[in-house]
């Protein structure tokens, strides 16, 4: 049995999602890029995913959205495709809670001159939007956030950031990292002021090794994998048909889910994290309450580790996280909840709870039943008793 409360890390592939891919890897294998009648069905299937891209991000036009492997490309994409094509600015923005694939490559940039400013965040998790204000100056070439946090859920106005950046800056390109926030929220693009925004189709439904990269019609960046012409050169190598294909019919069955999204799973969500509230004496809420994705709880157990929970959930069946699934297997706490400034007691004992359109009310049933015991036994094993005691008595 598999309790699967870890969609933040991956999702699983709808099979809507495999059935439409199939023909493609089965008897539709053409390159798209052929001149004979077989390659047109592979060709007009690339054509609309596209549009369903388009519809998913609510963009102007499916000229906007490149192809790309995952996230990290994306966002690769987007952060070296803007600093290539303004060479003369040296100011990047982005903020202390950004996923590693953000992070690790703004660490480069600093070694190769670039100044970042790392903006923080409140203990909610919300961002500091007056630092990020006072920070867009003459040389900002990019401003980079993420719309939700993988750790946590929380939401990032990104709307708001835009009219800001170019009130102060209109030069300034926006690029918003989206891999969280995507099936989970709704966009409508082509009325902000995002430059660029990438998504991952293993958060929502889709296999992973496929992603997708939005750019706004009169952002001209350079491609960052050379080559072929595929992508209008935007993205080179031979399309992935089947996986562009499911990414398609992904987008398009979330945003048919997103009502979904908002009632069933944020009402099993709002279950599992009261729940857990209420039976488990040590535990405490690590975000906003109300501005956040829905399907994501990040609780902190305090004076316990975070591993040890783990370790007995995944003998239960139930699966869930510590940290981002990158940093898990570190024993480096969170650098969000860190940011945040969550208490030593709970940093090293937080878990993040990330529910889909597949997790079930007896999943949560199941979950709630069993966490308070898990966390019983080993608050027996923890060097911080007196401690523990007397949180009890406070909270009865
Ligand atoms: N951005 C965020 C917020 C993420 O959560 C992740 C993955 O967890 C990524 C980017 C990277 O996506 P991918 O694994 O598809 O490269």
């Amino acid at each position: 049995m598999v309790i699967y409360l870890d969609n933040n890390a991956t999702t699983k592939v709808d099979k809507r999602v495999l059935d439409a891919m199939l023909p493609y890897l089965e008897e539709e294998y053409a390159n798209p890029s052929s001149m004979y009648q077989f390659s047109v069905k592979s060709s007009k299937a690339i054509a609309q995913a596209r549009a369903q891209l388009r519809d998913f991000f609510g963009a102007k036009s499916e000229r906007e959205v490149i192809f790309t492997s995952c996230g990290s490309e994306s966002a690769n994409t987007a952060i070296k495709g803007v600093l290539a094509a303004n060479k003369n600015k040296k100011h990047i923005i982005t903020t202390k809670v950004e996923h590693p694939c953000v992070l690790n490559l703004y660490q480069t940039l600093e070694k190769q001159g670039y100044r970042v400013d790392y903006i923080g965040v409140h203990a909610d998790g919300s961002l500091d939007i007056e630092e990020l204000k006072e920070k867009i100056d003459d040389e900002t070439a990019l401003v980079s956030v993420m719309w939700a946090n993988n750790e946590t859920g929380v939401l990032f106005p990104v709307e708001e950031i835009g009219e800001i950046i170019k009130s102060k800056n209109p030069e300034t390109k926006f690029f918003v990292d989206a891999v969280q926030a995507s099936g989970k929220i709704g966009f409508n693009l082509k009325d902000t002021n995002i430059d660029l925004l990438g998504v991952s189709g293993h958060k929502f439904h889709a296999p992973k090794g496929i992603g997708a990269l939005y750019v706004k019609s009169n952002v001209i960046i350079p491609p960052l994998i050379v080559g072929g012409h595929q992508e209008r050169g935007m993205r080179a190598g031979t399309e992935n048909v089947p996986y562009i294909v499911g990414l398609g019919v992904a987008a398009e069955l979330a945003k048919d889910a997103l009502n979904y999204e908002t009632t069933e799973i944020k009402r099993l969500r709002n279950k599992l994290e009261t729940g857990i509230l209420k039976r488990v004496f040590n535990s405490r809420l690590n975000s906003s309450i109300s501005n956040r994705v829905p399907n994501t709880s990040n609780i902190g157990f305090e004076y316990i580790e975070g591993e040890l929970i783990l370790l007995h959930l995944s003998d239960l069946g139930i699966c869930a996280s510590s940290g981002s699934a990158c940093t898990s297997g570190s024993l480096e706490p969170s650098h969000v909840l860190r940011a945040m400034g969550v208490p030593f007691t709970s940093l090293h004992g937080s878990i993040r709870f990330s529910l889909s359109r597949f997790t079930t009310e007896e999943e949560i049933d199941y979950t709630l039943e069993k966490l308070p015991q898990v966390i019983e036994k080993i608050v027996k094993l923890s060097p911080y008793q007196d401690e523990l005691e007397h949180l009890r008595k406070s909270k009865v």
